[in-house]
């Protein structure tokens, strides 16, 4: 057996990001002797990391933390019950069964990122991997800097041996690269180089991480290579039945990531695609997508006809595999991807229209009211919100107000997120054009029209109220299409979700 002599006993998570946080504080909960430390540079983000609000939203996500940071104090009871109970109910909470009765503390966040990689025995580095922005393949190929940080910080300060993890999706040979910097740091060193790509989703990342589809491992064909995975199986087996645990080579790891996601991707283009000609003929795009998902072989997965996909992912791995297949001579390959990129932004584009070509082809002193921001629902992430897109249309025509509310969704996030959109005016000056709410009531009033772009559940059931004033706009969908929503009037300000807490 090669993995006799690899323990883990302490392992360094580099990044606290939405893909580091919730795995390393899973991992923790489930291998209650091993040291789990989350390190990042971001210190605002590490101390919300270990404070009562967490940096991010995610159902379950609080208790798991909960449990695994704070350990058996005297909270333990509260915390206990609350898992327990959100367990009985079928959430994504985890079930806190007795082993968990008297845990140390085993996960923690820190800024010190040197020397907790120096006290590491694996090191998984979660950090991000956005679309490179300027230079030799900007807008496709994937900016590697946060990689390359990382892995010259574990190549200064690592002991030789150490296991390095990619879990950042990464285009496929980045372990070459990653090799390369630990040789020139530290020649004649070995560092086992591992790939382990995350594919939770964000807004059940926790049920995503508790029973996973799959956990692939990629590893070189040595024996340190396979010692190195069988040591992170081993860790992954603590929860996740052995059978689901993939051991692969490590360029198929890298690659399976971009291959999964512009795969998910490309439904979602599909049933689009389908969706454009329903608008065109009268055939109901939700019928059909039922009707082709019983076929067995098809499934009935991310087959929503909808404003496309959005989120920090399925885009800039897309736009990376199109730049991989073009960099090495298949340009087929990569104009065959672009084309689910092309339907994507086609669809809002088609959306935003249909909303102008209904309130009489102008916007002119009119206020559109925007119900959701975030990309998909049970998420306060900002990042690449398909409503940026629409939004960016809608402001061509002038309205008199954007007026936008997310449960979610930082005013802050959003603002970030809608800077692109600023060219010499001022968009979120307190009279500007686009506004951010504090409640779906305060967004919704006097508005010509009510977009719902994120399909959040306390909207989903959104009835005209009583008494209120009509809007101008009469659509109620999209022709069949539905890709999102156009309600007809104002809207009962609902409870938002509790945020996360600790
Ligand atoms: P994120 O931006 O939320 O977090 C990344 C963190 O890494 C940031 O907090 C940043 O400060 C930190 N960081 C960067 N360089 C660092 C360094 N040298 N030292 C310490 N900290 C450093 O990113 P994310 O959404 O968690 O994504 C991380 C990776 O996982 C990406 O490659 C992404 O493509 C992939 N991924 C993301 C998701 C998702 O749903 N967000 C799902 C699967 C995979």
């Amino acid at each position: 057996n090669t993995a006799a002599n690899v323990s883990i006993w302490h392992v360094c998570c580099i990044g606290a990001g939405y893909v580091g946080g919730p795995t390393a504080a899973v991992m923790a909960l489930h291998n209650p002797n091993v040291r789990v430390t989350v390190v990042d540079r971001d210190e605002t983000r590490i101390n919300a990391w270990k404070g009562r609000h967490l940096p991010i939203h995610e159902p379950g996500l609080a208790s798991v933390v909960r449990l695994a940071r704070d350990g058996s104090k005297e909270r333990r009871q509260g915390a206990r019950g609350q898992a327990a109970a959100g367990a009985t109910k079928g959430s994504q909470t985890p079930t806190d069964g007795s082993s968990h009765s008297s845990r140390q503390p085993n996960l923690f966040f820190s800024t010190a990122c040197a020397e907790t990689i120096a006290n590491a025995d694996m090191i998984l580095v979660s950090v991000n991997t956005p679309t490179k922005l300027r230079g030799v393949g900007a807008g496709r190929a994937t900016d590697m800097t946060a990689v390359e940080g990382a892995v010259r910080d574990v190549a200064i300060h690592a002991r030789p041996g150490t296991i390095l993890v990619e879990k950042s999706t990464v285009p496929c040979k980045t372990g070459q690269l990653i090799k390369d910097i630990l040789e020139a740091y530290r020649p004649g060193i070995s560092f086992p180089v591992l790939s382990n790509p995350e594919f939770l989703s964000e807004g059940t990342a926790i049920r995503d991480l508790m029973k996973p589809d799959r956990v692939v491992i990629g590893c070189e064909s040595t024996i340190p290579g396979h010692r190195a995975a069988a040591a992170l199986a081993n860790l992954y087996a603590s929860w996740v039945p052995r059978s689901k645990i993939a051991p692969i080579g490590l360029w198929s790891s890298e690659l399976c990531k971009l291959a999964a996601n512009a795969m998910l991707a490309q439904r979602v283009s599909s049933i689009n695609s389908i969706s454009a000609i329903c608008e065109r003929t009268g055939a109901d795009v939700s019928e059909i997508a039922k009707s082709v998902g019983m076929d067995a072989r098809i499934g009935s997965q991310f087959l929503k006809a909808g404003l496309g996909f959005g989120g920090s992912c399925f885009r800039k791995d897309i736009a990376s595999l199109t730049y991989l297949a073009e960099s090495l001579g298949l340009p087929e390959v990569a104009a065959y991807w672009q084309q689910v990129l092309e339907m994507n932004n086609f669809q809002r584009d088609r959306f935003a229209r249909h909303v102008i070509s209904s309130l009489n082809n102008t916007l002119r002193g009119k206020k559109i009211a925007i119900l959701g921001y975030a990309f998909k629902k049970n998420t306060g992430d900002a990042r690449e919100s398909p409503a940026l897109d629409v939004i960016r249309i809608l402001l061509e025509e002038n309205p008199r107000c954007v007026a936008i509310y997310d449960p979610l969704c930082s005013a802050a996030d959003i603002q970030r997120e809608l800077r692109v959109l600023e060219d010499d005016r001022p968009l979120m000056r307190p009279d500007g054009p686009v506004q951010i709410m504090s409640s779906a009531y305060e967004a919704c009033a006097d508005s010509n029209a009510v977009l719902v772009l994120t399909d959040w559940d306390m909207f989903k059931n959104s009835r005209p109220v009583a008494g209120s004033k009509p809007v101008e706009v009469a659509v109620d969908q999209f022709d069949g299409a539905a890709p999102a929503s156009i309600l007809r009037l104002p809207l009962r300000s609902e409870k938002p979700p509790t945020p996360p807490e600790t």
